[in-house]
């Protein structure tokens, strides 16, 4: 090692992500899509095994001042599950890593699990094993889950085409909002305990933060109507940051129209209340974990009226021209912000 010290944070999470795998390559057959998806496919004949794994640390992810331990555990097998639901796949196995301080009750672990189990029931996932340690200070929760999808049926983020229109379900930059009400509202708890949180009206918003759904009732619609997507993501970042991924890989342009983003009306009034752009909150909020997706146009007329999936705008032929079309007419270059843990 020599001694220039390089900042993570110069690199950045993707940055970082694409330097690990660059120093990597794949020796076995099996592994036929190692890093960069949001799940890892491995070949086993007809089908493939989809794996990923995602970690939930106390402070960066969550605080517990306000996330109930229960609807904790359901997330984090949701977000989990949100990958799977991006690749085409159906969730089978999670294993769970738990790190521990003495924080925490055997009640408080019982509340994890009410939730953990909540969420296996919902997703027909079974609990398969794990690994449990003591954490010097923080709650650490790893999920890995394992899925399933047929070969031909898998849908990778690198296969949109020149054309192909873009599709996202339910609506953007709810939980985004759902977390600026929580952190306001423990602010003012924190100045004056006599207060009670208003969060009654912010319901939607709160829910969409505290405990989101994967979206495999998507997955199982479009099967039954003989849909595979041509690419494929869930929205963990934020859609502009999804969309960057999904044109970088396929490479193809992306082209996007601002008016015709789902945002709910409650989200969009908050992010007013807030002084922030709604639009910004959709495409750069994180945490929705709705389906990003491409189709072949062929297959729009089978899903047009779906009351749940937006068509948002199409690919085009120049990969290095990503827009949204504003409410005005004007041409906005999409920016890919995503998180910045660092
Ligand atoms: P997602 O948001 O879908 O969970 P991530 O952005 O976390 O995806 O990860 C993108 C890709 O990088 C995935 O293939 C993931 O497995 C891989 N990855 C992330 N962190 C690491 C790491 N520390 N080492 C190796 N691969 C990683
Ligand atoms: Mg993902």
């Amino acid at each position: 090692m020599s001694d220039k010290r390089t900042e993570i944070a110069d690199l950045g999470e993707f940055g970082l992500i694409d330097r690990i795998k660059s120093n990597f390559s794949l020796q076995n057959l099996t592994s036929l899509k190692g890093i960069g998806d949001d799940a890892a496919v491995i070949g086993i004949g007809k089908e493939n095994l989809l794996v990923s794994t995602d970690m939930l640390i106390e402070g960066p992810h969550f605080d517990l001042s306000y996330v109930p331990l229960q609807h904790l555990g359901y997330k984090a097998v949701a977000v989990n599950v949100s990958d799977i639901a991006a690749m085409n796949g159906k969730p089978e196995q999670i294993v769970i890593s738990l790190g521990l301080s003495n924080r925490f009750s055997l009640e408080a672990v019982d509340a994890l699990y009410d939730g953990i189990r909540a969420a296996c029931q919902n997703y027909k996932v079974d609990l398969v094993g794990g690994d449990t340690t003591s954490s010097p200070s923080g709650l650490v929760i790893s999920i890995t889950v394992i899925g399933r999808v047929e070969n031909e049926k898998t849908v990778l983020r690198s296969g949109a085409k020149v054309n192909d229109i873009i599709c996202v379900t339910g609506d953007l930059g709810a939980a985004f909002m759902g977390l600026q009400i929580l952190e306001r509202e423990k602010q003012v708890f924190q100045s004056n305990p006599e207060m009670q949180p208003d969060l009654e009206k912010y319901e939607y918003l709160v829910g969409r933060q505290l405990k989101p759904e994967a979206r495999m009732d998507i997955v199982y619609e479009l099967e039954e109507q003989n849909i595979v997507p041509t690419s494929m993501i869930d929205i963990s970042d934020g859609l502009a940051s999804e969309l960057f991924h999904l044109g970088k890989n396929s490479n193809v342009g992306i082209k996007i129209f601002e008016d015709k983003i789902p945002i709910d009306s409650m989200a969009f009034e908050t992010a007013v209340e807030f002084k922030i752009d709604p639009i910004t909150t959709a495409l750069n909020g994180g945490e929705d974990y709705e389906l990003l997706f491409t189709i072949n146009p062929s297959d729009f007329e089978k899903i047009k009226n779906h009351p749940d999936i937006h068509f948002i705008g199409h690919t085009h032929d120049n990969p290095n021209q990503n827009v949204m079309i504003s409410k005005q007419g004007t041409v906005v270059p999409l920016l890919a912000q995503g998180w910045r843990h660092f």
